[in-house]
């Protein structure tokens, strides 16, 4: 590939594979994801393409940003920057059991919170925010990645119909073939943030079965004592079973303990 050194591996993709490159003409990390072509599906070429698509329209201080895409030998490629802080999931699993600090976990909230107010506000939908899917750069800033599954909503009939996404952090009412919607984004931020809290998936089991049987039931194990009231409120409505009790992006961030935080860094 002209330009770019390729370092190592740094991901598996449902697709392909992930890999962190060197740009030769400024020296920058930069992360390079690969799509292989040959043996997909019409549909799952169009989405790889998609994917793309939609990443290289957001511009967002919160949202991985596109450097640039092109295809060679039945490979699609997409360059993206290099987030060095590694993912959420990584970062869970390195605490070794210790509880990260609520300062810390609303500093994140609020920056995917932003992303995902963003994306609503552009009409797309993520469907598969997961801890795995969201960085840290070195300066410690979160963005939002993996843009493989997200969609566009064209009007409120398009509906979203197969169940895609991880499903531990699947809503209940996809379970129900109601369409994937803002709220059940809402619903994974939810996950997000109980995940940030209690170290540990809000939703685990030994089959899908099991897992959309716990999901569906809602019943969650309590958080942490030590975490504040208006947090703890935030996940379980961010986490409410009807979907339009869950409160939207811009509502999160209009929610007073929110807003002082956010002025506490002003
Ligand atoms: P997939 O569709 O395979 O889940 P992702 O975009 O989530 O693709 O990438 C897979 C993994 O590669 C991520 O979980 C993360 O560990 C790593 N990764 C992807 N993009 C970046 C990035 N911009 N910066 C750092 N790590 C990344
Ligand atoms: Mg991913």
């Amino acid at each position: 590939m002209e330009g770019i050194d390729i370092l190592r591996q740094i991901g598996r993709g449902s697709y392909g594979s992930v890999w962190l490159a060197r740009r030769q003409s400024d020296d920058r990390n930069l992360v390079l994801k690969s799509v292989d072509l040959s043996h997909l599906t019409s549909e799952q070429e169009e989405s790889a393409r998609q994917e793309v698509h939609i990443l290289a329209g957001l511009k967002h201080p919160n949202i991985v940003s596109y450097k640039e895409s092109f295809e060679q030998d039945h490979h699609l490629y997409l360059l993206m920057t290099y987030c060095e802080g590694g993912d959420l999931f990584t970062k869970i699993r390195h605490q070794n059991g210790a509880l990260i600090p609520e300062q810390q976990i609303v500093r994140w909230l609020i920056q995917i919170t932003m992303a995902l107010q963003y994306l609503h506000g552009h009409s797309i939908l993520h469907r598969d925010l997961k801890t795995q899917n969201i960085f840290l750069t070195r300066s410690g800033l979160v963005k939002l990645g993996d843009f493989g599954i997200a969609k566009v909503l064209n009007s409120s009939l398009d509906m979203a119909t197969t169940l895609i996404g991880t499903p531990y952090y699947m809503s209940p009412e996809l379970f129900a073939g109601i369409p994937y919607s803002y709220k059940s984004d809402i619903w994974s931020l939810g996950c997000c943030l109980y995940e940030l809290t209690t170290l540990k998936h809000a939703f685990q089991a030994h089959d899908i079965a099991a897992l959309v049987c716990r999901i569906t039931r809602g019943k969650v194990d309590g958080i942490p004592p030590g975490y504040t009231f208006d947090l703890k409120d935030l996940i379980n409505s961010l986490m409410s079973h009807t979907p339009d009790l869950r409160p939207s992006a811009s509502q999160v961030l209009q929610k007073s303990f929110i807003r002082e935080h956010i002025a506490s860094f002003l």
